[in-house]
């Protein structure tokens, strides 16, 4: 990682190297903070970084695969070594199972016939990642003065959107793992707000809407810097702000 910076906001974004994630690093930087790129491929997060730099702002990446231990432990000591606090975690990086496809094509997802070794490979990323994570963060997070944690979830994690026959999301496939495995990640979302509420430590989950990434084939209907804005806004609410809440760019949504 680069220069120390001790005046701004630090903040880490796990897959930050494309998509969403990187949208939110991008407009982190232009906000005026210090943006740690989270990315399992060391490249690729150099090339974001580089990349956000060159816009003018203050990026540096680490090599962060949620799934390996070592490399989140190893995270972990970077940011405390070279900013020693965190101010902001987005926990952005996660995968549908399915490969390239849309949620609507996800035929591989159905429970009945859905494969145990891709609904383990699901949750290990995008639940069991974001604990990872988020404990071996929180040491650091605990250090800053308005601590904020953001939980990329989606729509498609709401009961009450998916249970409705009639509504939005009746086209979406069933699904015994992407869907679920966000449904557990907003009641993670819930389990950290009650725990660090006492501490002023803010903890929400958004949804980013349909955005237009290699998740989906690029088949979303929202920019990356669209679907970025909803996660920015959490990221950087005030003390009176809201914590164990579930947004869209629309507002809150229902569980
Ligand atoms: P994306 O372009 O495929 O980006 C996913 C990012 O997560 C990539 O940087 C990827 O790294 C990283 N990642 C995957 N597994 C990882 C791991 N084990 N450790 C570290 N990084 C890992 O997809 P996206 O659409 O931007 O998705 C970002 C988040 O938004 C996800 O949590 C997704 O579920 C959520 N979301 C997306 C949509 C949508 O419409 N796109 C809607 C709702 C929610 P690599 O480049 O190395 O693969």
């Amino acid at each position: 990682m680069g220069e120390e910076s001790t005046h701004r906001k630090v903040a880490l974004v796990t897959g930050a190297n494309k998509g969403i994630g990187r949208g939110v690093a991008e407009q982190l930087a232009a906000l005026g903070m210090t943006v740690v790129i989270g990315a399992r491929d060391p490249l690729r997060g150099e090339e974001a970084a580089a990349a956000v730099r060159a816009a003018g702002g203050d990026a540096h990446a680490v090599t962060l695969d949620v799934t390996d231990r070592a490399t989140v432990q190893e995270a972990a000591r970077q940011v405390e070594e070279r900013f020693g606090r965190l101010d902001v975690l987005i926990n952005n990086a996660g995968i549908t199972g399915s490969g390239r496809v849309s949620p609507e094509d996800a035929r591989d997802q159905v429970p009945s016939s859905v494969d145990l070794d891709m609904v383990r490979a699901v949750f290990d990323t995008n639940v069991l990642g974001v604990i990872a994570v988020t404990n071996a963060m929180l040491p650091l997070l605990r250090r800053s003065p308005a601590p904020r944690v953001v939980n990329v979830s989606s729509h498609a994690a709401s009961l009450t959107l998916t249970s409705d026959p009639d509504g939005p999301f009746a086209a979406l496939l069933p699904s015994a793992a992407y869907a679920p495995s966000k449904t557990a990640l907003t009641a993670l979302t819930v389990q950290y707000a009650k725990e660090l509420r006492k501490d002023g430590i803010l903890v929400n989950a958004v949804a980013p809407g349909f955005v237009a990434t290699d998740s989906n084939n690029h088949t979303g209907f929202l920019t990356a810097a669209q679907g970025a804005t909803v996660v920015v806004r959490l990221a950087t609410l005030g003390a009176d702000g809201p914590t164990a809440g579930f947004f869209g760019e629309e507002g809150p949504l229902p569980w």
